[in-house]
């Protein structure tokens, strides 16, 4: 179906698909060329027309900002995980579906992601993987990030200076309340976000959650040495939940840095349907027209998106934290 400007049209429409997600060096640590493993990096050459236009927007918003000298428009990522997406869909053995037997399996010590990529899953599900180390980074540092950034929309335009535009939660006071640990601030908080993910505008809610209500092992966790959890279902900006999408963060200190592990279904998968309203979510979007080939197509504009935002991330964060780590 559709060309660039239907599809567009359509995701509108959809009151939206959730995701959150990296950066190049800028200031202080974060050269290119630690930001995986040894590989080469290579800039982004290509933007939407209307991400260009919102880099313009976010740049005035930011002016003035004490964290302004953070907003790098310089995006950059491996040489090896950009060309690993442009290899077509992964095969369907290289993927994880969203049941809590796959999910599961993320955390047996000997499980390793083999390549990014992307693929179409059943129910017309866009899915998408992949792993990175940030160097010099610490978990403690990535649950600061999340905590910290979506005090104010100004801070999520750090994260992805072209692509991303709002970011909020419903609790803001809780958020923001230093006496409380990591999970009680954005577990059960609801984060509306609105980006671009390729051309696709995306407006939605992501119910943040407690990696046990998600079908994770939380000592199976802590067995495979991960501490930090930013993961929740999502779905469209509408009162009471309904779930479209599932998406995992999961963080790990390791040598020389913290990997991170990233998961992303979206779509009618029947695995999601232990999620709230998740029969309504695959109904709206099928309503909407996300059959398989939209679902192949956002599944590869993606895995660009998490691709360059986590890359950028790494390149920003351990500068960031600290000028920042301790407001
Ligand atoms: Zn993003």
């Amino acid at each position: 179906m559709p060309n660039g400007i239907q599809r567009r049209g359509l995701l509108k429409s959809i009151p939206a698909l959730a995701v959150a997600n990296g950066i190049s060096g800028l200031a202080a640590t974060g050269t290119a060329e630690a930001a995986t493993e040894g590989s080469a990096m290579t800039p982004v050459t290509y933007l939407p027309v209307a991400v260009q236009r919102q880099f313009e927007a976010n740049r005035q918003s930011i002016a003035g900002k004490a964290y302004e000298r953070f907003f790098n428009p310089e995006l950059a990522v491996p040489v090896t995980a950009a060309k690993a997406l442009q290899m077509g869909p992964l095969a369907k053995e290289e993927c994880l579906t969203p049941s809590v037997a796959d999910i599961q399996r993320l955390l047996d010590p000997s499980f390793t992601t083999p390549k990014p990529g992307y693929a179409v899953l059943d129910g017309s599900t866009a899915y998408v993987q992949n792993r990175l180390i940030f160097p010099e980074a610490t978990t403690e540092m990535f649950r600061w990030w999340f905590v910290w950034h979506p005090v104010e929309r100004e801070r999520y335009m750090l994260w992805f200076p072209q692509a991303h535009i709002e970011n909020s939660v419903k609790d803001p006071e809780r958020l923001a309340d230093g006496s409380r640990n990591y999970e009680d601030r954005i577990y059960g908080n609801p984060n509306r976000i609105k980006e671009w993910i390729g051309p696709n505008l995306l407006d939605s809610i992501i119910y943040f959650s407690e990696p046990a209500k998600l079908g994770l092992d939380p000592k199976a966790l802590a067995r495979a040495g991960f501490t930090v959890s930013a993961s929740g279902f999502a779905g469209p900006v509408t009162s009471e939940p309904i779930t479209h999408t599932l998406m995992l963060h999961l963080a790990r200190d390791v040598e020389g840095g913290m990997e991170l592990v990233s998961r992303y279904w979206i779509g009618g998968h029947p695995e999601l349907r232990r999620f709230p309203n998740a029969e309504k979510g695959a109904r709206m979007l099928r309503e909407a027209g996300f059959n398989d080939e939209f679902a192949e197509n956002m599944a590869y504009e993606l895995a660009v998106h998490d691709m360059i935002e986590f890359n950028h991330l790494a390149g920003l964060l351990p500068a960031l934290y600290r000028a920042f780590g301790s407001v």
